[in-house]
């Protein structure tokens, strides 16, 4: 089947269970506005959707012509975002992408890379736009650019300061959100990358290259940064001689199992110079530039062995082949050292403790899971909400956790009608709940609607969404 009559037989199968694709305006009456900026909230308002935008709030309000929703009482935010995902890893991976972030409420997705040609991608996006698909808002930030081979396939190449101002021509032409550094980069090639970018007016997205100190990065310009690990090891004293050794041994033409061995070895220097004072430095210079961090620490789960069960829904909602897929033995845990396993909880805990010194610091987070088919045990929607539990385990408020997810994003994507906040002249993107999220992230996993792009999907029509992922997944 091609991708397209896929995704069409799964709209169709959607929309003959939960009635005609609604631009339906919409009178919501009776719920909580949440404010995830302040903590603020208003009791008893109504809220109007016209033509998928918010057009008004407020206690008293009539409108005719509209469908008018009774919301009991409950609690409204923002939808929410996921910044860093692959939902392109396959040539059907968004039919069940999508439904999946809708179902746990994100409404907005970044996709950082993957196989599908960008005007493929732009066409789908195109498509949610429309409302012909049902699915969260598309940022598309996916080009990426590395040194060769490339370590993923289908990636831009530069292996020269002047390829990397050709490969950013290449990216503004075809119209990507942002350029995507990778780690195999050189420093002189990734400083033609930064700054061809800055002369396109792009952001510089992505992983600070392994032979690239982090504050050079932000001197280059840095604007996001993919991962949290290189935080750590900026606050190494070591960091500069880490860098040296890989840099060396690339130059000598070590092969790979040398290079893995080297990067393995990195857990415990860090773990063993780890400095709060240079922390402290390295974080204010973060927070001075605004570079945002999308740190996708629910990725330790799959290192660590933190799989759910095969018989979980979210395991049942996967096709099949990416449940089988998600069994085989991984290159990325084959490269994992005894070492490296040993002192596995040692090095989360760092991680953890440096997040929160981080996010107290100032550095603006997006909460981020990874989630994609190419990356095991990484669920779309469910591994976001797993995210924004370690970021409240590691000390963040539920409140400040949300604004990781609602505010940051919109924000620093440069979105002209979201900025997680709730008002008229907004996108009607928002997640209607039984309880009050600023008291405890739990009640995330059961949202009583999901607003998107003006559509309402009530707490049925969700739920039907469900049983046909879990159909879908037989
Ligand atoms: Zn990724």
């Amino acid at each position: 089947m091609t991708r397209t009559s896929r995704l069409t037989s799964f709209l169709v199968l959607f929309f003959a269970s939960v009635g005609a694709i609604g631009q339906a305006d919409t009178l919501l009456t009776n719920v909580h506005l949440v404010d995830i900026d302040t903590g603020d909230t208003a009791e008893a308002q109504s809220l109007l959707i016209r033509d998928g935008m918010i057009s008004a709030t407020g206690t008293d309000i009539a409108a005719e012509d509209v469908e008018v929703i009774d919301g009991a009482g409950g609690y409204l935010i923002p939808g929410l975002w996921d910044s860093h995902v692959h939902i392109f890893s396959s040539p059907t991976e968004p039919d069940t992408a999508l439904p999946l972030y809708l179902i746990n409420g994100i409404t907005g997705i970044r996709d950082m890379g993957a196989l599908w040609p960008i005007t493929e991608q732009q066409a789908l996006q195109e498509r949610i736009e429309t409302g012909e698909v049902l699915g969260p808002r598309l940022v598309l930030s996916g080009a990426w650019v590395d040194a060769t081979p490339g370590s993923w396939p289908g990636m831009f190449l530069a292996d020269t300061p002047d390829q990397a101002g050709e490969v950013v021509d290449q990216i503004a032409a075809e119209g990507w959100a942002a350029v995507k550094s990778y780690s195999m980069l050189d420093e002189a090639t990734f400083l033609a990358l930064a700054e061809a970018a800055a002369m396109r007016d792009l952001p510089l997205v992505g992983h600070i290259p392994e032979r690239v100190a982090l504050l050079t990065s932000i001197a280059a310009g840095q604007d996001g940064m993919e991962h949290f690990g290189r935080i750590p090891m900026a606050c190494s004293t070591n960091e500069q001689r880490m860098i040296s050794e890989l840099r060396d041994a690339m130059a000598d033409g070590t092969g790979q199992a040398r290079l893995f061995e080297i990067m393995a070895s990195r857990n415990r220097i860090i773990l063993e110079t780890w400095d709060a004072d240079l922390c402290t430095g390295v974080l204010d210079a973060m927070a001075e530039t605004s570079l945002h961090v999308s740190p996708t620490l629910v990725v330790a789960n799959f290192y660590l062995g933190n799989w759910p069960d095969e018989d979980t829904p979210q395991m049942q909602m996967l096709p099949a082949a990416v449940r089988e897929a998600w069994g085989e033995p991984d290159f990325r845990l084959a490269a994992m050292t005894d070492e490296v396993r040993a002192l596995a909880e040692d090095s989360i805990a760092l991680d953890r403790q440096t997040f929160l010194m981080a996010h107290d610091a100032g550095v603006p987070i997006l909460a981020s899971s990874d989630a994609s088919f190419a990356n095991p045990y990484l669920f779309h929607g469910f591994s976001l909400l797993d995210e924004l539990d370690i970021y409240v385990a590691a000390g963040l408020t539920p409140r400040e956790a949300l604004a990781t997810s609602t505010v940051f994003p919109p924000r620093f994507f440069g979105l002209n009608d979201q900025d997680g906040t709730i008002a008229p002249g907004r996108r009607a993107d928002l997640v209607l709940l039984d309880a009050n999220p600023l008291e405890g992230l739990e009640t995330l996993r059961d949202p009583r609607a999901v607003i998107v792009r003006g559509v309402v999907l009530e707490r049925s029509e969700l739920e039907t969404m469900r049983q046909q992922l879990l159909a879908a997944g037989e």
